[in-house]
């Protein structure tokens, strides 16, 4: 059930004095606004309004992956070495991976992606090629030293990631479900209301064009990208040093010049092929008995890291501009005046709006307006309600929007439909 929320009961510290290493908006927004605090370099928890923002982005995501027939699981966050020493990546990771012994002196590191743990998981259970292909995914914390963490929720140690493994017969059943996960972001970001383009990325090791990056277009952000308005995109480091981004180049698909701007990545699809499934013995019977390695992709959001490219895109000198898909709250009522009638007004109005689905915080707090409208521009809900004394007296409200600054001036009894009908617009 939802209920109206008060702001004088709410948990939401606002910060004015930002620590120095908070360089970016996103960074010293998410801390301003009471979203985060930290708790060491990299580490961060969410306050109620960044919590309910990470749920509400991984409701899309999740929403997004059970509609192309993913299923969700939850895999631990504590892995067994040996499952490491399996694939090699034990040695091959380096320090980011974080590494402890148990009271029995065993080894274990703390996930920071779950191809081991999910081939070992499904080794055994898939006899035949008839189990084939399925698509599992979680949402959970990672775990990644991080040689530099910095900008807040942008580069973290710990960070909240959803990530999905399929299994397949074949490189063209791969091709099709990764085709699926590519459109599937592609839904995210716009859900997100991201500005953002799909680009090729470095392959690693593993080499061919087998993985995409989805870019928040954002100066803070770390990766630099070449894209055309064709629908080519590239990171400058998957071209690698022969493109140099500082010389004039043209799009290889059309011909166009390429525009070079940087980004933050939000997301990554890519094909594992049999890596995982021949290093740890993953097999499967086809048709004629005969074992076989699945071919197997993996798909990676970043959720925490999406909240922070949502407001670094988002937000003016006064605050955060939240879009209505994932904002903590889409309407903050102001309730201006102390007086009984007035202030009661505005609880009655957030009760009508509660009923109609609509997420309200109501400012009952006993503070000046100018503090009031403060918060409200740096919390940054889509619309805010202003209940003041002369204009309830006049039979009036009045409805900003956050984004424009745009103010309706309303009528008492048509409020609920009117702010029902300028959330639907935004
Ligand atoms: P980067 O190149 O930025 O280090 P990555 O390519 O190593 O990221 P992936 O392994 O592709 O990251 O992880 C999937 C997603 O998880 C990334 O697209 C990103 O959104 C998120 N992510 C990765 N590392 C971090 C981090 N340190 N902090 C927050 N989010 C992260
Ligand atoms: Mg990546």
């Amino acid at each position: 059930m939802v209920r109206v929320a008060y702001m004088s009961k709410m948990y939401a510290p606002t910060l004015k004095e930002l620590p120095a290493e908070a360089e970016i908006a996103s960074h010293k927004l998410s801390l301003r606004a009471g979203l985060i605090r930290k708790s060491a370099s990299g580490i961060y928890s969410f306050l109620p309004l960044g919590y309910r923002v990470i749920k509400k982005i991984e409701d899309i995501v999740r929403d997004e992956m059970d509609a192309i027939g993913c299923q969700e699981v939850l895999l631990p966050i504590v892995q067994p070495a040996e499952l490491w020493r399996e694939s090699g990546r034990w040695d091959d990771y380096g320090p980011e991976l974080a590494r402890f012994n148990d009271r029995h002196e065993r080894e274990f590191c703390l996930g920071p992606t779950h191809e081991e743990i999910i081939t070992d998981m499904v080794k055994g259970e898939i006899r035949s090629y008839r189990n084939l292909p399925f698509t599992l995914y979680q949402i959970n914390m990672k775990f990644r030293d991080e040689v530099r963490p910095r900008f807040g929720l942008l580069r973290g140690r710990e960070f909240n990631m959803k990530d999905a493994y399929s299994f397949h017969t074949t490189q063209e059943s791969l091709q099709e479900h990764y085709d699926q996960q590519a459109a599937a972001y592609g839904r995210i970001c716009e859900r997100l209301g991201l500005d953002y383009r799909p680009v090729d990325a470095d392959s690693g090791q593993i080499g061919g064009d087998v993985s995409r990056e989805f870019m928040a277009l954002a100066d803070a952000g770390e990766a630099e990208l070449v894209y055309c308005d064709c629908g080519y995109g590239a990171t400058t480091e998957s071209l690698g040093e022969d493109f140099d981004p500082s010389i004039e180049h043209s799009c290889p698909k059309c011909g166009a010049p390429l525009k070079l701007v940087r980004g933050i990545e939000v997301s990554q699809v890519f094909q594992l092929g049999t890596k995982y499934s021949k290093v740890m013995g993953l097999t499967y019977q086809d048709e004629n008995g005969v074992d076989q390695f699945p071919f197997m992709g993996c798909y990676g959001v970043g959720v925490s890291r999406s909240m922070a490219a949502v407001i670094e895109q988002s937000h003016d000198d006064d605050g955060i501009i939240w879009p209505v898909s994932i904002a903590p709250y889409q309407v903050m009522i102001i309730a201006l005046s102390s007086d009984d009638e007035a202030f009661n007004y505005a609880d009655s109005l957030a009760q009508q709006l509660v009923e109609k689905g609509v997420e309200i915080v109501v400012d009952d707090r006993d503070e000046r307006a100018g503090v009031k409208f403060a918060d409200a521009d740096l919390l940054g809900f889509p619309l805010q309600v202003i209940v003041g004394k002369r204009g309830f007296e006049a039979g009036e409200i009045e409805v900003k929007i956050r984004k424009t600054g745009e103010k309706h001036v309303v009528a008492l009894d048509d409020a609920t439909t009117e702010i029902k009908q300028l959330l639907d617009r935004l």
